[in-house]
């Protein structure tokens, strides 16, 4: 019996203006752009704010606490690298800084998930180029 080893994950296609979220999320730390003339966060990383469109924007570093905004649980997936997480969390987090993260929940039954759940980022090493930004459950602290 042969075993076929599953694909890598692919890795973050990373813009210009995007690097310092990644280097923070390097050290394990969650960043986020703040508008320096509205002071609106922004997420995800731009070249000017949606809000405002002035381009000084800084980085700060977020509180990394959210809340659930909302959840779906990946059962079923075709053949692919992800195949090994089943059943895995995909969840938007709404961050207290007000803005919303596409990312997955972990470390936590998705029986228990809820919306409305708060949350705190987590990081997880994709390879030797990336760490991930994740969240899981504020009660498992
Ligand atoms: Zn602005």
């Amino acid at each position: 019996m042969s075993t076929v080893s599953p694909p890598a994950k692919p890795e973050p296609v990373v813009a210009p203006w995007a690097r310092p979220f990644w280097d923070a999320a390097a050290k394990g730390q969650l960043a986020l752009q703040q508008c320096e003339d509205c002071s609106k966060f922004i997420f995800y990383p731009r070249v000017a704010c949606p809000h405002c469109a002035s381009e000084r924007i800084a980085w700060r570093t977020a509180s990394g606490r959210g809340t659930v905004y909302s959840y779906t649980v990946v059962e079923n997936n075709a053949p692919s690298a992800f195949i090994a997480d089943m059943p895995f969390v995909v969840a938007v987090i709404r961050l207290e800084e007000g803005v919303q993260m596409l990312s997955n929940i972990v470390g936590c039954d998705p029986d228990k998930l809820r919306c409305d759940m708060e949350v705190v980022v987590t990081f997880e090493r994709l390879n030797d180029n990336f760490v991930l930004p994740k969240f899981r459950p504020a009660s498992n602290s």
